[in-house]
Formats: C-alpha cells, structure tokens, sequence
C-alpha cells in the first residue's frame, strides 16, 4: 500500500458532505466485494452480468439516484460523481452500466416523460429490476446525429418506426429503450418496450474496449407504438443532447476513478518489484511517473469537485461539462498508461488494471462526444466561430 495513498496527499475528501462521502464508502464496498474479485475474467471473457448487478446496485439506491420522487434519492451531483468515480475505478464498462440507466434513459424519462411513462417505468429502473437503453448513435451518424435516418411516422395515433441504432449500451438486455428518431416535426423521443414486435438487438462481436460491458445494435423493423409512447417534452436534439450533458459529468468523475486505481496499482507494485537490488519505487524516474500521474489525478478530481458544486447550484453549462470530459478522460488515459510502464511486462495482463483501463478510456474518449467535438464546443465558447463544419 501507498505510504500516502494520492486521495489523502490530496486532501480530496475535504469539501465534501458526510452523507455523500458515507454513501462512496458503501458502493466502494459493494464493488469490492460484488465486482472487482470478477472484473479480470468478465474482461477477458467479454462478458458482464448486468441484470444482476444493476439489481445490486439498485438496492444501494445508486440507479438515478441524482434524481427527485419516484423512488430515487434526490441525491447531489457531488454524491453521484464520487459514486461513479467508485464504479470506473473497478471498470468503465460497469460504470456505463449505471450512467446509461439513470443518466441517459431514467433522465430522458424523468425530464421529458409523461407522468405516466415516468411511474411505469422509473420505480422499477430505480430499483434495478428494468433495465434501459439510450439509442440516439446510428452506424453511419454518431458525432452529427441530427443527420439520423431512424424515422418515426405517424400511422391513424400510433406512430411507427424504422431503422437502426448502433454502438448501444446495455441494448439486447434492456427491457425499455429510449429511442430518438426523425418526425416530420424534427427529431423526437420515443419510449420503447423491447418486447414490441419488430425490435430486435444483437451485440457488437470482437471488442478490443469495454468488453465487460453490453454493446449493441438495435435494428426497429416497422415497430408500431401507440401516441402515448412519445415523450411529450421532448423537442429536438437539444432533449438527448441535454441527458448527454447529465451522464458526462458522471465520465468526468468516472474517468478519476479509472486513473486512481491504475495509480495504486503501480505504487503497490513498485513497492514489491525489485530489480538492480532494489524495489523500482525507489528510483527517480518510477517516482516521476507516480508523482506526474498523481498531480493530474488530484487536479482531475478537483475539477470535477468544482463541476458538481456548480450543477449542484444549478449553473453548470454544457460547454463547462465539455472541458471537463476533454481533460479529465485525457488525464486519465496518460495515468494509465504511464501506470502500465511500471507494471513492465506483468502489466499486459489482465491480472493488473492499469492496461484494462487504458483500453476501456479509448472509449470513453470517444463516447458520449468525442474528444474532438469536446475540442470544438471549447473552441467555440473561447472565440464565437464553430468550426464543426
Ligand atoms: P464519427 O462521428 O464517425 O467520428 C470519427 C472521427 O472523426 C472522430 O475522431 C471524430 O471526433 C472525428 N470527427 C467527426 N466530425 C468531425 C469534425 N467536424 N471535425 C473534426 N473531427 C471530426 N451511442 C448511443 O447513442 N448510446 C449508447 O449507449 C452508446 N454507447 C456506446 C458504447 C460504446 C462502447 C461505444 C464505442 C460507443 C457508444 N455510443 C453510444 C456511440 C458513441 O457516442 C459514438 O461512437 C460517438 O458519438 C462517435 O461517433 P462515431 O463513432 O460514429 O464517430
């Protein structure tokens, strides 16, 4: 172990309430016990079992928990940042389990469902018992999805769709999808049963990133639904964009989580590791690595700190949460691969984490915007041209 672990040189618990610090404490137990003792063979297996955990997290109260009334907890975007950086710091791929339930489909709901969408479908969410996806990306549209070619068309009062969607998490064990699609109004939202004839979904096969986590495409084949299945406030790509905002601040936290373990690792194991009579630990340029990654990660967290005291407020932008995402996944890719160097050839194992998280953040990198868009959002607000096209 550390002699100081990085969180205490950092004072990172300073500034944050008692109940949001005792509610990390609990998911961090839950993690140790329920996933990490697995996370090495789901990995290499490709393999996560998602239904299950999401009930146990469920229990904790962990799904949508930044949520108000039906059945969620209300809790403050500082508690359900430290609750994510808890969950990347076992696996991004479980922690995009709990973002696209509560961020993306539990918040489309909540935000701009119908009271009766929102009591069918967030109590159950909440407990873990349905599971939901979030399907805006297509295969030929992912960073300008206004250019999707899933359409919803009227039929009498029903509404029918086709098309597909690609790259969607938790897609083929969802029981409800949430489903952006081209009306003749614009781009609208649809709540979608999974077991609605003409659904189908299958996972994407040979993933080299998130393997323990579902990945899927979702093929809607004249899927018919009745009027009530849209979302009544959702109007227009700013509705997922705004639920994007929500679940990024859970991959600023998220992404920490994923650095801080890799940088445990590597201190743990150049404590131990001798070569040229002495452990590794003891040298100039392991300690630079260890002191650089752990400058970046107490840097990364305190921004996140600032980000979700700002949501909190209630003045959180979406150009501030881009910043975030833009830094802080970046940050965490360089710690885990400069942790990896350290760990020298154990380190390309699946018995280590470090070289794990640095290919699951070659994902995070890129979903839910990618670095480049991020890039381009922070451009713009720094000097009023957008230069996305
Ligand atoms: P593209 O948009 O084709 O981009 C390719 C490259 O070109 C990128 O580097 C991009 O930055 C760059 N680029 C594009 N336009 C410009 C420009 N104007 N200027 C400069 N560079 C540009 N989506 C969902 O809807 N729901 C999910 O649950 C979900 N889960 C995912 C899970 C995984 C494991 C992965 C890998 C993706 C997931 N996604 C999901 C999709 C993800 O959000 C998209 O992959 C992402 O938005 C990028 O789209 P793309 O892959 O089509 O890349």
């Amino acid at each position: 172990m550390p002699v100081t672990t990085p969180d205490e040189l950092g004072a990172l618990d300073h500034g944050h309430a008692e109940e949001d610090l005792a509610m990390r404490d609990s998911v961090r137990s839950l993690v140790d016990e329920v996933v990490r003792p697995h996370l090495s063979a789901w990995f290499t297996e490709g393999h996560l079992p998602a239904r299950d955990l999401a009930r146990q997290f469920g229990e904790l109260g962990v799904l949508g928990m930044h949520l108000d009334g039906y059945g969620c907890a209300g809790a403050s975007a500082s508690a359900y940042g430290l609750v994510c950086t808890e969950i990347e710091a076992a696996d991004s791929g479980v922690r995009s389990l709990v973002s696209v339930q509560g961020s993306l489909a539990m918040h489309a709901l909540h935000t701009y469902g119908s009271e009766e969408q929102r009591q069918e479908w967030l109590p159950p969410m909440a407990r873990g018992e349905r599971v939901g996806c979030f399907g805006l990306t297509e295969a030929d549209h992912g960073s300008d999805p206004v250019q999707m070619a899933t359409r919803a068309r009227r039929d009498g009062r029903d509404w029918v769709l086709d098309g597909s969607k690609m790259w969607i998490t938790n897609g083929s064990i969802a029981d409800v999808a949430v489903i952006w699609a081209r009306t003749d109004d614009g781009i609208g939202g649809f709540v979608v049963p999974t077991d609605t004839p003409g659904f189908s979904a299958r996972d994407v096969p040979r993933k080299l990133s998130l393997r323990a986590s579902v990945t899927s495409e979702i093929v809607l084949d004249g899927v018919r639904l009745p009027a009530e299945a849209a979302l009544p406030g959702a109007a227009g790509l700013r509705a997922p964009l705004a639920c994007l905002t929500q679940a990024r601040l859970g991959i600023v936290f998220g992404s920490m989580g994923a650095a801080r373990d890799s940088l445990i690792q590597a201190i743990d194991y150049a404590l131990t590791r001798e070569q040229f009579g002495s452990p590794i630990a003891a040298y100039q340029l392991t300690q630079a690595k260890l002191a650089d990654s752990t400058a970046d990660y107490v840097t990364g967290m305190l921004f996140a700190a600032h980000l979700a005291r700002l949501a909190d407020a209630g003045t959180l932008t979406p150009q501030q949460v881009s910043l975030g995402k833009l830094t802080n996944v970046r940050r965490a890719l360089d710690i885990a691969r400069r942790c990896r160097t350290i760990l020298g050839a154990n380190g390309i194992t699946a018995d280590y984490s470090p070289m794990r998280h640095a290919a699951n953040l070659e994902t995070v990198l890129t979903y839910e915007g990618t670095t480049e868009m991020h890039t381009l959002v922070v451009g713009q607000a720094l000097t009023g041209h957008p230069a996305f096209r």
